[in-house]
């Protein structure tokens, strides 16, 4: 494995697994694991799972830099997204019950 980073999640090498065992008889550690980089996790693929290796120590690291994050694009007001609610009748293809059913749409305001 030459292509890799260190997982960054900030107790990954605390986890006691087997797999994060390292050096010799009475000089062992838990160390931090690596991360392979792979066309399936980098270039356009590039994702959470690039840098942390289970979801575990992704949220570790979400958790402990919360305030960091969020920091990168703060949200101060509301979004919204334009929308048509109609009821519709509906048929199950199973039953072959039909009952009314709200169904939600977005609208393009945007000409499209
Ligand atoms: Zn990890």
């Amino acid at each position: 494995m030459s292509n890799f980073v260190w997982c960054h999640g900030p107790s990954c090498h605390k986890s006691h697994t087997q797999d994060r065992i390292r050096g010799v008889k009475g000089s062992k550690v838990l160390r931090t694991k690596k991360v392979a980089q792979t066309p399936y996790n980098s270039g356009e693929r590039l994702s959470m799972y690039s840098y942390f290796c289970s979801q575990g120590c992704y949220n570790d690291f979400a958790h402990k830099y919360v305030r960091e994050v969020i920091a990168i694009a703060p949200r101060t007001e509301a979004l919204e997204t334009p929308i048509e609610v109609t009821k519709e009748p509906y048929t199950n293809s199973w039953s072959g019950q039909t009952h009314m059913e709200t169904r939600i749409r977005t609208v393009d305001n945007n000409g499209g």
